[in-house]
């Protein structure tokens, strides 16, 4: 059978290609053509997909990142007190339609959503594929659909969409089911499936997993509702990477994008056997510091890796006990002193900080600022987002801090702020980023 996969559009206030694939999608993509199927793909969100030149000339930034091509749209009523533009993230609408129309008859339609709060691009997107193909069916998948499946039924009844569950070979097969066809045998998917990225012509980066999941329970997150920690083993790895960076000599850049990488057992030979391959490699999802030693951290520096962000939250002692035991301020300065004498370029070492988390004071946000600071790496703020099923959403809805059945549109990070008058008001919060940009930039002064 003939399948069409499209990563939708994102429709938000800011939005920028550090590193976004759709592994989900890539992952199905594999799976169809290991049963036999036949798959053509569309990634909205491919910066250097064919024909953009057209509208805009693709152009890398640091390690593989840019801009992507954005149109500011119209926001939808329910977020129009909130007084940031709107806009269209990804492929040109005109590009869009002239793929759309080049595809010819398919069998199936597939598409998924990751970030909830995203579902407004992904409806979008399904609207533009229903002006071509009315009456095929089309199914969509991933994190919002699983975590917000009435919503997802409500919101994409009227275009005629089978809402999926669930992920992996098991999603695949519901799809698979309707069409009576021969279902997949619960085979490791995640050890069994490499992807080879050959749906993309021209390729900066490729991000890929060693694992999936993470044994940790941190209140806010919901990785551990969704995956049970596995890691796949070194020979798939090394046979994975071979075979994209084959396909596209020119990628210099391998990110993974595992919520655990650090926590493997067999850590030390896969970054011996990760030497093996002349590439950057960068860490963007926090990682565990506590897990860093010198030799580790030296290993690291070695096989190549430049961009490492670590998973810090909140300076708060008794805040980082109660959100899952993840980190502490001395695990934060072990690895960072490990770093150093790695020899990192320090500029390129990050921790991730949360505002808003339910409970948290103001003071904590600069404290952990500063605490980054002075420790000489570069603190990100990440803005909290309630999402369902975690133990800090639940409380929130039991105790009423938090509406029940709030759109998910207005759970968008950066639009919390504007309405939670529960948490961190907008002008706070401005104020936090004001004082991490001038400090930043006291210290670039001193340096020069
Ligand atoms: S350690 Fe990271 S991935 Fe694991 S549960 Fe906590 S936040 Fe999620």
């Amino acid at each position: 059978m003939k399948f069409l996969i499209v990563n939708p559009w994102i429709y938000d206030s800011a939005a920028y290609d550090f590193w976004l694939k759709p592994m989900g999608l890539l992952y199905i993509s594999a799976m169809l053509k290991k049963q036999g199927h036949q798959v053509q793909f569309i990634d909205n969100l491919d910066r250097h997909t064919k024909g953009i030149e057209k509208y805009k000339k693709p152009k890398d930034k640091y390690y593989g990142t840019g801009k992507f091509y954005t149109k500011t749209v119209e926001k939808p009523k329910i977020i129009n007190f909130i007084d940031r533009k709107f806009k269209k993230y990804g492929m040109p609408e005109e590009l869009f339609e002239e793929k759309l129309k080049s595809i010819g008859r398919i069998d199936g339609i597939i598409t998924g959503i990751t970030l909830t709060y995203w579902y407004y691009g992904g409806k979008k997107t399904v609207e533009k594929i229903r002006e071509f193909y009315p009456d095929t069916p089309l199914f969509l998948g991933g994190i919002y659909a699983n975590l917000y499946p009435d919503h997802s039924r409500k919101t994409f009844n009227d275009l005629n969409t089978h809402i999926i569950n669930g992920n992996g070979v098991q999603s695949l097969n519901q799809v698979l089911k309707y069409y009576n066809t021969e279902m997949i045998n619960d085979y490791d998917w995640f050890e069994e499936i490499l992807l080879d990225y050959s749906e993309y012509k021209k390729i900066s980066y490729a991000v890929i997993l060693s694992s999936i999941g993470c044994p940790y329970k941190c209140t806010y997150c919901s990785t551990p509702n969704m995956w049970r920690f596995k890691y796949k083993s070194l020979d798939k790895i090394r046979q994975e990477l071979g075979m994209i960076l084959k396909n596209h000599p020119n990628i210099k850049n391998i990110v993974f994008f595992d919520d655990a990488f650090l926590l493997r057992p067999d850590l030390e030979d896969m970054l011996f056997m990760l030497k093996d391959f002349n590439v950057n490699y960068h860490l963007p999802n926090g990682i565990h510091a506590h897990r860093i030693n010198q030799k580790l951290s030296d290993l690291l520096k070695e096989a190549g890796f430049k961009i490492i962000k670590l998973g810090y939250e909140t300076s708060n002692p008794d805040m980082q006990k109660k959100t899952g035991n993840k980190v502490t301020n001395l695990d934060l300065m072990n690895a960072v002193k490990c770093f150093k004498q790695s020899g990192f370029d320090m500029k390129n070492i990050g921790a991730y900080i949360i505002s808003n988390l339910p409970g948290q004071k103001i003071n904590e946000l600069y404290e952990a600022i500063d605490f980054c600071l002075d420790l000489g790496i570069n603190p990100n703020i990440n803005e909290y987002t309630p999402i369902p099923g975690t133990k800090d959403y639940l409380e929130l809805i039991e105790k009423n801090i938090l509406p029940k059945n709030t759109d998910p549109l207005l759970l968008n990070n950066t639009y919390i702020p504007y309405w939670w008058e529960k948490g961190i008001s907008k002008q706070e919060l401005e104020k936090v980023k004001l004082y991490l940009k001038q400090k930043k930039k006291a210290i670039e002064n001193e340096r020069i």
